[in-house]
């Protein structure tokens, strides 16, 4: 792995020369991977990308914390298609605007980049089982992709957790363990069996691997744009692995020269539950919050990545958005209705916390803007429908009439 230089403390600025696996730096502070730019530069150009065939987060190996003999994990994880949302852009007067529908993942989210990556760097250490804390996603992904790898899996899940993301973990048969408590509970005690029963760990804030995943996100909105940067990329945030992942892709594309400029991000929390959000309004610490949102997947009361998701955030000169939950819910229902694509809460919410700075004027109508569905709406039909409403009922031998046939 020429590529890799080392990690590099995201608190006390330590480097470590070599990361053998998950943990973080003895001050406490998660760990950043280095790359050497110029290695990586050698290795991939714009037009060695565009003609690559592995249409899967795969295609940027050479960006990647894997060497020649990694073995990658069978599930097509990423190349997630981006669409121009036209109807969309009309009703949120923004110029030009984008949805990454991340939920067409193999497992329906996000989650699934980070889980291909957690897999493949578990196997390279010689481990067997896999283990995290999720809200679900996180674990409905390292279950499949542990489950399609012949790894286990160990997930400890809050019970609220939605049914949809209950049934893909045990479909995919990991060891499930439902907390009857919040994701912080779930959190603690995965730690303790970890460090009890020495599972790799995949929980996002000690394994600095995860993010390097997640910002594959970045490098298909860049490549599937032309190499052309938007102004403004607008996604939801719960620990903040995430939008901290998306930040890293562009970085990484920009020391390569792959692009010549960087977006500002857009992180959006629900009022309810925005830790981070807090933070950077209030300039003071990350303050512990209830859980008290529909979002169930950024739900996330004590953030596990605030260091370098507030990092990001400042970096990209970006903003912060609260939005309630049923700002979320119309805008899951307005992007199924104007670009068929079906989000579940926290996976709308990006699009929410957008159309809101517009509103706001925080993002300029003339701007361009990606708003990423990190999540996929099968997952949560409870809150679908809530968004949506019933269908109307009839008796069988009910008459349509004649009016219907000139309406949509
Ligand atoms: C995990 C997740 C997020 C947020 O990611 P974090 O890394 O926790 O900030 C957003 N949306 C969905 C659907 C998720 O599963
Ligand atoms: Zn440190």
């Amino acid at each position: 792995m020429k590529q890799v230089l080392g990690g590099r403390c995201v608190r006390c600025g330590r480097e470590f020369s070599h990361i053998k696996g998950p943990g973080a730096c003895p001050c406490g502070g998660m760990l950043d991977i280095v790359y050497d730019y110029s290695v990586i530069r050698r290795a991939a150009s714009r037009e060695t990308i565009s003609g690559c065939r592995d249409y899967s987060m795969w295609r940027y190996r050479a960006f990647l914390p894997v060497g020649e003999d990694t073995l990658i994990p069978p599930l097509r994880v990423g190349w997630s298609p981006l669409y121009r949302s036209v109807r969309l852009a009309r009703l949120t007067s923004i110029d030009r605007l984008y949805v990454k529908d991340d939920g067409l993942n193999p497992t329906g989210s996000l989650k699934d980049r980070a889980s291909a990556m957690a897999v493949a760097k578990a196997q390279e250490a010689g481990a067997s089982v896999i283990c995290c804390a999720s809200t679900g996603n996180a674990g409905s992904s390292l279950a499949g992709n542990a489950a399609a790898a012949g790894m286990d899996a160990v997930i400890f899940i809050p019970s609220r957790a939605p049914r949809g993301k209950v049934a893909q973990l045990k479909i995919f048969g990991a060891m499930v363990v439902m907390v009857e408590g919040s994701y912080e509970d779930a959190f603690r005690l995965s730690a303790e069996a970890i460090g009890r029963y020495g599972w790799y760990d995949r929980n996002a804030a000690v394994n600095p691997f995860m993010m390097e995943g997640k910002k594959t996100v970045s490098f298909e909105i860049a490549e599937q744009l032309g190499w052309q940067v938007p102004d403004w990329v607008a996604v939801s945030v719960g620990d903040g692995c995430t939008i901290a992942g998306v930040w890293k892709g562009f970085t990484d594309l920009f020391a390569a020269g792959l692009i010549d400029r960087l977006p500002r991000l857009v992180s959006v929390q629900a009022a309810n539950c925005c830790p981070i959000h807090r933070a950077l309004h209030t300039g003071g610490d990350v303050v512990a919050c209830s859980e008290d949102t529909i979002a169930d997947s950024i739900a996330v009361g004590v953030p596990r990545n605030p260091d370098k998701a507030i990092r990001a955030i400042r970096e990209s000169n970006g903003i912060t958005v609260e939005v309630e939950d049923g700002e979320i819910l119309e805008a899951m229902s307005v992007l199924g209705r104007t670009q068929g694509v079906f989000a579940e809460p926290a996976g709308a919410a990006g699009l929410a916390g957008l159309m809101k700075a517009v509103r706001q004027g925080l993002v300029p109508k003339d701007a361009s803007a990606v708003a990423i569905v990190t999540g996929n709406g099968l997952k949560d039909t409870v809150n679908a429908i809530r968004a949506a409403g019933e269908p109307m009922r009839v008796p069988p031998d009910f008459r349509l009439p004649d009016e219907w046939l000139f309406r949509p």
